[in-house]
């Protein structure tokens, strides 16, 4: 720290970093999926983006935003990722000085894939024609019952096609997944990555009370998606359908849901 009253050390004090990281800049390559690849497997990605990283830049970045005078000692390549990583230390106030561009080697680069297997299960139960829409784009599994899915959209839902229709406009407005249960007819699906509307038929049971069938339906699915996620969502949806129908065949809400103990093993 310098002294006041030293002139000299004064004019250091103003240019001189407080902290001086040597280290790496890494521009992230970052993918969503829902689960990790096998050796040599190709799978579906949700979403993908670019971002800053690197461990030294990252801690010289949270210094600098802490209000750290910083500087970091580093290469990147002569390359649009290099050039993108100078101009985000600059965003940071971080001083580039001693940053350096090479032609001789590439900006070094981190591919991420991120396992987003927790999901965002969204049952807009009871339904407003008013939904804040923010509620679609927030929600990875949009699952709802025929006449939730009429309120929201103001279309007729009498079949799985009108529910696959219903489901579109759903996931028009954002929705990864959209799941519109039909009652004794089991339920639709519909999802971003595949546009064509897949219908799931139930077991035909003798209904006792249906009382909570759509929350049984919904509690299954969550255990599927939390416990089994890598089950393809049309077998979690048979599963749930499945769980449902057991829940219609006796009395009462809860006193009708059944135990895993109860249940076939080959739902586990
Ligand atoms: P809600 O209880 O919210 O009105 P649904 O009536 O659509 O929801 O039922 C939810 C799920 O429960 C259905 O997708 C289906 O799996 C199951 N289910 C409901 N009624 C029956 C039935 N009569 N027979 C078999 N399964 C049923």
């Amino acid at each position: 720290m310098a002294a006041s009253g030293e002139p000299g050390r004064q004019w250091q004090e103003e240019v001189a970093a407080a902290v001086v990281v040597v280290g790496s800049c890494m521009t992230d390559l970052v993918s969503l999926t829902s689960r990790l690849p096998k050796t040599g497997e190709t799978i579906h990605g949700h979403k993908f983006f670019i971002g800053f990283g690197g461990k030294g830049a990252n801690q010289c970045v949270q210094a600098a935003r802490l209000g750290a005078k910083t500087s970091i000692v580093c290469k990147v390549g002569k390359d649009s990722f290099g050039n993108d990583y100078i101009e985000n230390l600059k965003q940071n106030d971080i001083s580039t000085e001693f940053t350096c561009q090479t032609k001789d080697a590439a900006t070094g680069t981190a591919s991420i894939i991120v396992n987003k297997e927790v999901k965002t299960l969204f049952n807009p139960a009871p339904a407003t024609a008013d939904l804040d829409p923010r509620f679609y784009s927030l929600s990875d599994v949009f699952c709802c019952n025929e006449s939730e899915a009429e309120i929201l959209t103001g279309l007729t839902v009498r079949s799985p096609a009108d529910a696959g229709k219903v489901a579109q406009v759903l996931v028009e407005r954002g929705c990864q997944v959209v799941i519109i249960t039909l009652g004794a007819e089991g339920c639709v699906m519909l999802s971003q990555s595949d546009p064509v509307p897949k219908y799931i038929p139930t077991e035909k049971v003798k209904a006792v009370d249906t009382t909570g069938a759509g929350d049984s339906f919904v509690g299954a699915l969550a255990f599927y998606l939390a416990y089994y996620p890598n089950l393809s969502l049309e077998e979690m949806l048979k599963r749930s359908n499945f769980i449902a129908a057991v829940s219609v065949q006796a009395a009462g809400t809860q006193s009708s849901y059944p135990y895993k103990k109860d249940l076939p093993l080959d739902l586990f």
